[in-house]
């Protein structure tokens, strides 16, 4: 199965090259391969499968809409069981925010629904560049990959956007600033407050500003709270819409229904995908009232109504609500970082620990190597590779991210026991030690 993969499918595949499997069954948080030999999947479909895989109540659902004959493709025609999507998805949100939004239907994928949330930021302002952050990942189409904080995918593609200024996050291992915790964050928002003020920084004012309250692909990587407030204090006193990427993050998993909430600000505009279609594919653009100014037809396409991605999505999202599984990520989370701090005690190579809810990493660096002036270690991607290898010998399916590739990323479904958790971590463990070696 492998070789002929790898012979026909495009050098642009990712995960097949770290994960060398080939899937035949899937339940829960288990995948099973074609040799019979069971993994626990910490990848989750990167973030999507908030209720790990084929969840009883998802196939139910599917199973609903092909028993009933309801239609599978509708384009965005109105049905019933958009209208509920619709209703439990603005339920979900702040009051505040869902009081005053409308939702757009987008193509199947993250990437999608960033080209439109930046379609109707440049629409509503007539401004045309963006601001986003060092270490950002919106997605891989033009418009998307042009928000990219990494370097890397962009450099052989001529003519990305231009007009995008990247703004440091607040990475507290790596703070560009020096410092971490709340000074470094003060420092970062002032940092930014003082860039968009001042006219000899080379900034034109923007369309709008993307931002992911916990970096996702970038390293699980969570802003303080005062970070994210002060971010919105500025982009409001600026004008500048704020879009907040939950692609990743939306829907309980950091343990709030939405990754804003953890600051209680209201986002202009937010972008959802992922765990919303409840294991298919589905992406929404939600945003407030009057920034909209679209034409009729000006976002249309052809696949914004796929039926068993939204009934899926729906009784993903009704699910999620009635076992409180927001919280239980919280909890879950915090158990976690707990177990991979006390492993650093023995596990040498690990520099940092962080995330929020079940969204974790743990930053792989070089110890042996000297520190920085400001006792930052260097990042090591080969051991972070080494340490993800020998978790995958061991069953244990878990995805690298970060600047440098050198986080190792937990990225469970939101329906993982303490005792699998568990299980997840001894496994990382014996990975890390035996990596070390
Ligand atoms: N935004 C974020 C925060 C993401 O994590 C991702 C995907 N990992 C995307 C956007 C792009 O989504 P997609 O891969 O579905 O295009």
């Amino acid at each position: 199965y492998l070789n002929s993969q790898n012979k026909r499918e495009s050098n642009a595949r990712s995960y097949p090259r770290r994960i060398p499997i080939a899937i035949s069954e899937a339940e829960g948080v288990y995948v099973k391969d074609v040799e019979n030999k069971t993994y626990i999947d910490c990848l989750a479909g990167a973030g999507t499968l908030a209720l790990g895989h084929n969840h009883p109540v998802v196939i139910e659902a599917i199973e609903n809409v092909i028993r009933g004959k309801r239609p599978l493709h509708t384009l965005d025609l109105t049905t019933p069981m958009k209208e509920e999507f619709v209703e439990e998805l603005f339920d979900a949100l702040p009051a505040s925010f869902a009081e005053n939004a409308k939702i757009q239907f987008c193509g199947p994928s993250g990437s999608d629904a960033i080209e439109a949330a930046m379609k109707l930021v440049k629409t509503a302002t007539g401004r045309g560049g963006m601001l986003s952050f060092q270490g950002g990942y919106h997605g891989m189409t033009n418009g998307s990959l042009s928000l990219m904080g990494n370097l890397a995918p962009k450099t052989k593609i001529p003519n990305l956007m231009s007009d995008v200024h990247f703004l440091p996050y607040p990475y507290a291992y790596r703070c560009p600033f020096g410092i971490g915790g709340k000074e470094g964050a003060a420092v970062g928002s002032t940092f930014i407050e003082r860039t968009l003020n001042d006219p000899e920084s080379g900034i034109v004012k923007p369309a709008g500003m993307v931002m992911e309250v916990v970096q996702g692909e970038g390293g699980a990587i969570p802003a303080p709270d005062e970070w994210v407030k002060q971010v919105r204090r500025i982009t409001s006193e600026q004008q500048i819409p704020l879009i907040v990427d939950e692609v990743q993050t939306g829907f309980g998993r950091t343990g709030k229904m939405f990754a804003f909430e953890h600051a209680g600000i209201t986002p202009d505009v937010v972008v959802l995908s992922k765990a919303i279609g409840g294991t298919l594919p589905l992406a929404v653009v939600v945003y407030r009232k009057d920034l909209d100014r679209w034409e009729p037809g000006a976002h249309s396409g052809t696949f914004r109504g796929n039926q068993l991605a939204i009934a899926a999505g729906t009784a993903t999202m009704k699910f999620i609500k009635r076992e409180k599984l927001d919280e239980q990520a919280a909890l879950l989370g915090d158990f976690l970082m707990l177990r991979l701090k006390e492993m650093k005690q023995d596990v040498q190579s690990i520099g940092d620990v962080r995330g929020l809810g079940l969204m974790v990493g743990a930053e792989i660096v070089d110890k042996n190597a000297p520190a920085d002036a400001l006792g930052s270690y260097p990042a090591n991607p080969q051991l972070a590779k080494k340490i993800q290898q020998e978790c995958f010998k061991r069953g244990l399916i878990l995805e690298l991210g970060g600047r440098h590739g050198s986080t190792v990323r937990f990225l469970p479904p939101l329906i993982i026991t303490k005792e699998q958790l568990k299980t997840v971590c001894d496994l990382f463990f014996e990975a890390a030690v035996a990596a070390e070696k």
